[in-house]
């Protein structure tokens, strides 16, 4: 696997232990952004064989704590993580089926929104989660609306 080394060397750069669970957690996240635990497990389990479902918790308690994952919690939704970390994005969550995707700083540079009031803290970072429909399960709906009359399938 050619993203081996590079996951190799930002576990070293956080001074983690290249152990085999964290090399395969930190892979599967960056292929799957956005995933939850569950998923996060099967994929895991899929590339290095049995591992308990606390050691892959542990994992990933302990590379965001490292700074090499962040954990994101739309509300409703269960703990998700994702491997692009340092930049202050937000996210588009989908009403319908829970879809995310990111979306860049409105303002280029942290914590990209103004907070109206600081109260005298120092803001550094300010999340934000748009709500919406996303595209495919707008365009179900349309289609649902159609095969009504149409009799698609
Ligand atoms: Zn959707
Ligand atoms: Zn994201």
């Amino acid at each position: 696997m050619s993203e081996l080394p590079d996951v190799e060397r930002l576990l070293r750069a956080a001074a983690l232990r290249v152990t085999r669970p964290r090399v395969a957690v930190m892979t599967a996240v960056r292929e799957h952004p956005h995933a939850d635990t569950a998923s996060i497990i099967g994929v895991v389990r899929a590339d290095i064989g049995d591992v308990s479902h606390q050691a892959v918790y542990d994992v990933l308690r302990s590379l965001t704590a490292a700074g090499l994952l962040r954990c994101i919690q739309p509300s409703g939704s269960v703990a998700r993580y994702e491997s692009r970390v340092g930049d202050n994005h937000h996210h588009v969550v989908c009403r319908s089926c829970g879809d995310i995707a990111d979306v860049d700083c409105a303002i280029g540079t942290p914590p990209c929104l103004t907070a109206s009031g600081a109260h005298g803290y120092s803001i550094d970072e300010a999340e934000v989660i748009y709500w919406g429909t996303c595209s495919s399960c707008s365009t179900e709906h349309i289609s649902s609306t159609r095969s009504a009359s149409i009799h698609i399938s």
